[in-house]
């Protein structure tokens, strides 16, 4: 008997998209992934090695994170039990899709923008609906707050965007916020580098909800902490969509080791901060390109030419940066992190020499 294979049953939505992936290269200099590119310090991690030598590893961590919760409550302003802690901010996108959208539900979107809500919406069986930015890359509010007062379910506002940089506009949210009680959930991943938040606004509307993530500004990208900023009665609901003891212990206590020393990681943010606001400039600087502002820990950029040849022209000086062409609109971009002042020296020369070798070419 001849058997039909197992993907048939694979929900159609899922076979139809491609995986989230990023392929492996050999390197010199690390700027694709917008990741802190200072290590969290060697005294902290040596702490949080001997907590974890004299902890058991054979009993489950705590059931809720709660001393991270009141830490994290402490850093933002909002209310502990109104705090959702994730493997990453990526587990609380899940959960909060799980939560909100029904098979054929809508979520609505920026494009372009992270792919993981994309990503998320359609496994979950959700139709994505993606509202084009302006031309300049900033947000179309009008047509975002149409498409969703229509027909959304949810609507993900990336702020600053992930891969443009560009901040929503607070006007424009309030403005949705006011006229619906869908949820809205605004992603601030990279809220330390642009210091505009809409956490303030929780009090006044309890169907925002806030994202971040130690990913960044925190430099814990490699032990997965994020979390959800939310009215505590909706909080008790997106927890349900969250598998039980999904931050291991480790992850929490760095996490809490870190917002406890939070100001010894103060200066790496402003120097990242000062590096962004002076390469904009010197990348403009440079005949072909053109640098996108960013209040984020990243900068886009088009050159005139193919993003794949820019690309390996770069690997081949020994940087890897990201090629954002296949993103909706972004046919000719790039984007590179912010890194230290050495990487971002050798990154702008490694530019000149980019666009010089291509322009001959
Ligand atoms: N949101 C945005 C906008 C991001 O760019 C990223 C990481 N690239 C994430 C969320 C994921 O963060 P985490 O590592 O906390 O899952």
């Amino acid at each position: 008997m001849s058997r039909s294979s197992v993907l048939e049953h694979v929900k159609p939505a899922v076979r139809a998209i491609s995986a989230y992936t990023l392929k492996e290269y050999e390197y010199e200099v690390k700027i694709n992934q917008n990741e802190n590119p200072n290590d969290v310090p060697a005294g902290l991690k040596r702490e949080i090695l001997d907590f974890a030598l004299e902890r058991s590893w054979s009993r489950y961590p705590p059931f809720e994170p709660d001393g991270l919760k009141k830490q994290l409550a402490d850093y933002t302003g909002w209310r502990p039990d109104g705090v959702l802690v994730g493997n990453g901010s990526n587990e609380i996108i899940q959960a909060l899709a799980a939560v909100f959208l029904a098979p054929g539900g809508r979520l609505i979107l920026p494009a372009p923008t992270f792919t993981v809500y994309r990503l998320v919406g359609t496994v979950q069986g959700a139709d994505v609906v993606q509202v084009p930015l302006k031309s300049d890359y900033t947000f179309d509010c009008d047509a975002l707050e149409r498409e969703f007062l229509d027909n959304g379910d949810m609507i993900i506002l990336c702020s600053p965007n992930n891969p443009t940089g560009v901040l929503y506009p607070r006007d424009g949210l309030v403005s949705i916020l006011d006229k619906t009680n869908r949820p809205v959930v605004v992603d601030e991943a990279y809220y330390e580098f642009s210091r505009e938040t809409a956490v303030d606004l929780l009090e006044s509307y309890d169907n925002l909800i806030v994202l971040r993530t130690f990913s960044k500004a925190f430099s814990l990208a490699g032990l997965r902490v994020g979390y959800g900023l939310m009215a505590p009665e909706l909080a008790r609901e997106v927890s349900k969509a969250k598998l039980p003891y999904n931050i291991d212990f480790f992850s929490m206590a760095a996490a809490e080791k870190l917002l406890d020393n939070r100001s010894e990681l103060a200066d790496t943010v402003d120097e990242i901060i000062r590096e962004r606001n002076a390469m904009i400039p010197e990348m403009n600087g440079i005949e072909g390109v053109t640098a996108y502002p960013s209040r984020a820990n990243f900068i886009l950029f088009e050159t005139p030419f193919d993003p794949k040849a820019v690309f390996t022209t770069f690997l081949g000086d020994g940087l890897l940066v990201r090629d954002v062409s296949s993103y909706p609109m972004l046919g000719k971009a790039l984007r590179v992190s912010v890194s230290t002042p050495d990487d971002n020296r050798r990154f702008l020369s490694s530019l000149a020499r980019v666009m010089e070798t291509l322009a001959r070419n």
